[in-house]
């Protein structure tokens, strides 16, 4: 008994050692990581023969520091914004306008960057919501429903009528290419529409469209708006789909739509996208064909994309200065968008008069001047920090930044 007593206390104390041995040692790491980085900041003249002697010891630290600052500044530069300058830029428009009247299929994917002049901050930009959640700030909009379709939106309305774009593939959920007047069998909005609440109890699918934002209770995996379907009573749940969730609703997701879009493009033009999300989706990239046979890839956005390398073409502009660039050298007249001939109000569900309190967010009036009768116009949304819904909660998941120690 007294030699097991003995041999477990040893082989306690012995953990204990070989734990406080490990400690001291990161602990020496840690100084020597602390001391290399700082001689490496010195510039090389101004080092004296002992820190030079430094760097010559710990050769595997400055070597891992140098990977380190590498690394860094290449995601820097993958963040930065890039302007072509005035000649470029349309000497690049030039080609694309000729890439798109040869299309025999030209299919559109859209992302945040579309939206920007809408006022509505995009995800991944300087500015952007993910950008901003990244550095742990909360995010102030001024109310997305004031958002109207952009001369982006407008423009690949006008391209759709002229027979140019065949399918439209937003990862956008603010239903502005619904409301610049874009047919809905002709956009697959991948995550969601913020207008559009859905009973899926109810078979088909029963879609409510609103006037208002109507994920203002929703988050990730809670997508129940409180309200209630007409026909059967069953709660109704938005069709924002967020990080880390899988959407299956056929509309608006409309991924049967974005698959033979895809399937049968022969040129695909990214507009205002980081293709980061995107990319995920191996379908809208043809990726089973042979890379001679997938569709020509043409990109439109300031960031780096990490389908760049890929593309025959990348323009580094604002969508609106190449869209109204590409029209003039397409000849189509873009008309501005016009509030009384938005589609939503003729596709709008109203509100039953015990629902008119559901919600606190701002409802689309049909004209500028004009209220809409909802009771609700007089809240304040100047400040209204963006949390549940649409972006806020969802994309904050899983997006804590843990440091690794050194
Ligand atoms: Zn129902």
């Amino acid at each position: 008994m007294e030699e097991e007593a003995d041999s477990c206390f040893s082989s306690r104390s012995e953990r204990k050692a070989q734990e406080k041995a490990k400690i001291l040692q990161r602990e020496r790491e840690r100084k020597i990581f602390k001391l290399v980085g700082k001689v490496l900041k010195k510039p090389e003249g101004e080092r004296s023969e002992e820190e030079a002697a430094v760097l010559e010891l710990h050769r595997d630290t400055v070597e891992e520091l140098c990977r380190r600052e590498l690394r860094r500044n290449l995601l820097k530069r993958k963040q930065e914004e890039v302007f072509d300058d005035a000649d470029e830029l349309k000497h690049k428009v030039r080609q694309l306008a000729l890439a798109i009247k040869q299309a025999k299929n030209l299919v559109v994917y859209t992302g945040a960057g579309i939206s920007t002049a809408a006022s509505i901050p995009d995800y991944r930009g300087p500015n952007g919501v993910w950008t901003q959640l990244q550095k742990g700030r909360t995010i102030s909009s001024s109310d997305l429903s004031k958002a109207e379709p952009t001369y982006t939106h407008m423009c690949i309305r006008a391209m759709h009528k002229e027979k140019l774009v065949k399918h439209v593939v937003s990862q956008n959920c603010d239903g502005l290419h619904v409301r610049s007047g874009l047919p809905r069998q002709a956009l697959s909005e991948l995550h969601g529409n913020m207008f559009i609440e859905v009973c899926t109890s109810c078979s088909p699918v029963r879609e409510y469209v609103r006037l208002f934002d109507v994920t203002e209770r929703t988050s990730l995996h809670r997508h129940g708006t409180g309200r209630k379907c007409g026909r059967c009573g069953s709660e109704l749940r938005d069709t924002i789909v967020h990080f880390g969730e899988r959407g299956t609703l056929e509309q608006p997701l409309n991924w049967e739509g974005a698959a033979h879009a895809a399937k049968t493009a022969d040129v695909i033009l990214c507009l205002g996208s980081s293709l980061k999300v995107l990319k995920k989706y191996p379908c809208l990239w043809c990726m089973n064909k042979a890379a001679i046979k997938r569709p020509k890839l043409y990109i439109v956005n300031l960031q780096w994309t990490p389908k760049d390398d890929l593309a025959m073409l990348k323009i580094h502009a604002k969508c609106d200065d190449v869209l109204k660039l590409l029209m003039e050298e397409l000849n189509i007249h873009v008309p501005s968008y016009n509030r009384t001939e938005d589609p939503i109000f003729t596709i709008a569900t109203p509100l039953k008069p015990e629902e008119a309190c559901s919600h606190s967010r701002d409802v689309i009036a049909p004209s500028v001047e004009r209220g809409f009768g909802s009771g609700h116009t007089e809240v304040s949304t100047e400040t209204t920090s963006v949390q549940g819904g649409w972006f806020g909660r969802g994309y904050r998941k899983g997006r804590t930044v843990k440091k690794k120690p050194l």
